[in-house]
């Protein structure tokens, strides 16, 4: 039985992927931060119905001893550093602490493999947001990066730092370049759940309006689900290498807008409010991914489009909400 260790098991990635892995027959190992609202934070593993199928221990990516312990103790035959700190806003209001997680946390994690089980397979959860201001209207493997945010910087670091491990020490370690990728389990900070969210409480009569930020900027929005397969094949591959994964298709916010308030039966003109407030200190304007070549190497496709992903998450938010009035 393969053992996997997944750091940020607890976030939307980390619970598609070990649904993923333990249905290939893994063990998973989570690593878990300890904290006050600890009982909590096993909740997107618990909507899957498998929080008690993991292994959760204590760790933290700030603490290399931390991790030295837990990857000597699992042995894993695959790594997966999903942890960081992943909303990009935040990332202007703690931008140490980004660097900290996002940045140096990798850093660690590459070291615990190389000094403690140097034969286990490292996947890096990188980011499109490290394109930033794009240069090329498509974006793949090699495109420039014009990291925009504290967020982009500190993954961009992570990103060279796992090329530079593969190089320097021969480190089986592949990055991959995610696309946003989004479902049920989204945090509800991020646009497209947010959006959804807001549907759901218009529509059940518990809200009236949504505020959003820049309704212009346009994205590559994909599936979770989708995404993890790929994460999950470029550890399959005899030599490691970087991929992008994206949908190829980009919309806007404004139009995301107009597909998930009209799933719901509603008008989104009615409803959004632009709030000066949200928009952030410099933007990604638009992010169009390129996945030739995961197609190509990995056999990867999207399955799920964006609309067909809007419902299933308005669905979610919308019985979310129902068993909280009924409750
Ligand atoms: P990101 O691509 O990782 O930053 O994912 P987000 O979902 O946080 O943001 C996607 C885009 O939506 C960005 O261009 C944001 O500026 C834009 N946006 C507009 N209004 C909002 C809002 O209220 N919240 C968030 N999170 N993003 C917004």
């Amino acid at each position: 039985m393969p053992t996997a260790l997944i750091t940020g098991v607890t976030g939307q990635d980390g619970a598609y992927l070990t649904q993923l892995l333990l249905q290939q027959g893994y063990r998973v190992v989570g690593v878990m931060r300890r904290s006050a609202s600890s009982d909590v934070i096993g909740e997107r593993l618990r909507w899957l119905g498998i929080r008690d199928a993991v292994e959760l221990v204590d760790a933290n990516l700030t603490d290399l001893s931390s991790l030295l312990r837990v990857v000597q103790a699992a042995r894993p035959d695959e790594v997966y550093n999903l942890a960081a700190q992943s909303f990009v806003a935040t990332s202007w209001q703690q931008p140490l602490l980004t660097g900290n997680v996002t940045g140096l946390g990798a850093a660690n994690m590459l070291e615990a493999v190389r000094l403690m089980h140097p034969s286990a397979r490292f996947y890096q959860a990188s980011s499109s947001e490290m394109f930033g201001l794009a240069t090329t209207p498509e974006q793949d493997e090699s495109t420039p990066f014009y990291p925009r945010s504290p967020y982009a910087a500190a993954k961009l670091y992570a990103h060279w730092m796992t090329i530079n491990y593969r190089e320097s020490f021969g480190l089986h370690a592949s990055s991959g370049i995610l696309f946003n990728h989004e479902g049920p389990l989204r945090g509800i900070e991020f646009v497209t759940r947010k959006v959804t969210d807001g549907v759901a409480r218009i529509k059940l009569g518990l809200a009236r309006e949504l505020r959003l930020g820049n309704l212009e900027a346009t994205r590559d929005w994909g599936h979770a689900r989708d995404y993890v397969r790929a994460m999950h094949a470029m550890l399959q591959q005899d030599v490691a290498d970087d991929y992008v994964i994206a949908t190829g298709r980009t919309t806007s916010i404004r139009r995301l807008c107009q597909i998930a308030f009209g799933y719901a039966g509603l008008d989104w003109e009615e409803h959004v409010v632009v709030d000066h407030a949200l928009v952030r200190p410099a933007e990604v304007h638009v992010l169009l991914g390129n996945a030739a070549k995961a197609t190509r190497v990995l056999g990867w496709t999207p399955t799920v489009t964006l609309e067909d992903m809007v419902a299933e998450m308005v669905e979610a938010d919308l019985a979310r909400h129902r068993s909280r009035l009924v409750g």
